[in-house]
């Protein structure tokens, strides 16, 4: 056997996060999570969680008091959600138009749910009337649909459906990681039943915990579902048809773990839930509304900046989110090219794309701690001088000038 080489302390080389997530996260956010481990049931911890709950009701936008934090990065979240949700057998309605649409619906599919899909052409998103006429046809359980998809920069509007499903006995689900904090959402205006999300995107923290809110509709599902862990509280050894096919992700025993009941199921991932706690905490503080209105202004300082390059966007403009923006790569440029010399010059990350998009986009997020004035100008100069390397020059200094137009008429 070889002696292990003697492997340096991490230190990771500086960089600038502009792509579709993650992003940097806020200092704030890892000084929380720099903080000493306490039990799982000391009373601070307790209090932590209990403050987290109240902290996400209000980024939520929701009284549920279903709203806590699923371990795990966004993905567990929405398999904690259609799993605990969907027994087998359960029909489930997937609008997709995007990557994620396509996620949700392998997750169902895993279920054992019987699901029916819809598209749409990256790019655009469904009509209400479109989705209203799914379930009349399909009469599924679960609506599941995605808020902001990533892979297209564009937020299915989700206006209408709550009602929709309230009126045919449908369950509503949504995956708001990509738009959480960055685009208007209420989820009990809404008329959510489950939604959820993840730290990475606007939220301003690292990947690694889900934050996820159930209306008292959904819990009655859920606690329909319900057993109980041998060994915990009495014996249950009786195991039922529609039992919950996921002992991690069994909401029912999360719901148990989080509320007055104090029953044990995982180990709370407690360095997750100081940095989740803290990015609620920054945002509360700034105010839900100032933090999405800043999303907005950086978002549009973005999309002008690419636009003065003469650079064009992709997708339906009328529903693109305020944090990522599409840009189409021009003609004779070699799209990983730009993104290396982005990195290796100037320390700045852009994305690439995925599917029908792949080599034919980037996509610039200003997200986070990252919607920031000096981030965007600083990330529009850099695409400047590379672009002009790679021979698609475009007027001088436009980009960061069209930038600042923006800032100047929002008086930033
Ligand atoms: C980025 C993103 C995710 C990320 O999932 P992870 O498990 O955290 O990688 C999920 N859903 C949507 C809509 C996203 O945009």
């Amino acid at each position: 056997m070889s002696t292990p080489p003697d492997l340096l302390q991490i230190n990771p080389p500086p960089r600038l996060l502009m792509g579709p997530g993650p992003i940097n996260a806020d200092p704030r956010v890892l000084r929380a999570m720099s903080a000493q481990l306490v039990g799982q049931y000391d009373p601070a911890m307790t209090a932590y969680m209990t403050e987290t709950m109240g902290l996400y009701r209000q980024v939520f936008r929701t009284a549920n008091e279903q709203t806590l934090l699923i371990d795990g990065t966004s993905r567990a979240g929405i398999e904690a959600a259609i799993l605990s949700l969907v027994a087998p057998g359960d029909r489930v309605l997937v609008p997709v138009f995007g990557r994620f649409g396509h996620l949700l619906r392998e997750i169902a599919e895993r279920a054992g749910a019987e699901v029916h899909v819809i598209e749409r052409e990256w790019g655009t998103v469904f009509t209400e009337r479109e989705i209203e006429e799914a379930v009349v046809r399909v009469k599924p359980a679960l609506l599941a649909v995605v808020h902001g998809d990533t892979s297209t920069t564009l937020a299915q509007p989700l206006e209408g459906l709550g009602e929709l499903c309230a009126k045919h006995g449908v369950l509503f689900y949504t995956d708001v990681t990509a738009s959480l904090a960055g685009n208007a959402f209420d989820a009990d205006a809404l008329g959510l039943d489950a939604v959820t999300a993840g730290l990475q995107k606007c939220l301003g923290g690292p990947s690694g915990s889900a934050p996820a809110t159930f209306s008292a509709k959904a819990v009655e599902r859920i606690e329909s579902r319900k057993s109980i862990e041998a060994g915990i509280a009495g014996s249950s050894d009786e195991i039922r048809e529609s039992r919950i096919r996921s002992n991690y992700f069994d909401l029912a025993m999360i719901f148990d773990y989080w509320g007055e009941k104090r029953l044990n199921h995982h180990t709370e991932a407690t360095t997750m839930l100081y940095g989740a706690r803290e990015c609620a905490r920054i945002i509360v503080e700034e105010g839900l509304d100032a933090t999405i209105e800043r999303h907005r202004m950086h978002g549009a300082a973005m999309l002008a900046g690419v636009e003065g390059l003469g650079l064009s966007v992709f997708g339906d403009p009328a529903a693109k989110m305020n944090n990522v923006v599409a840009v189409r790569i021009p003609e004779g440029v070699t799209g990983d090219a730009v993104r290396g010399q982005m990195l290796e010059d100037f320390g700045i990350e852009i994305g690439t794309s995925f599917g029908p998009l792949h080599g034919k986009v980037w996509r610039i997020g200003t997200m986070g701690y990252n919607a920031r004035k000096d981030a965007v100008l600083t990330t529009l100069a850099a695409l400047e001088q590379v672009l002009r390397r790679n021979g698609a020059a475009g007027a001088p200094g436009a980009a960061v000038e069209a930038a600042y137009g923006v800032y100047e008429g929002a008086g930033a």
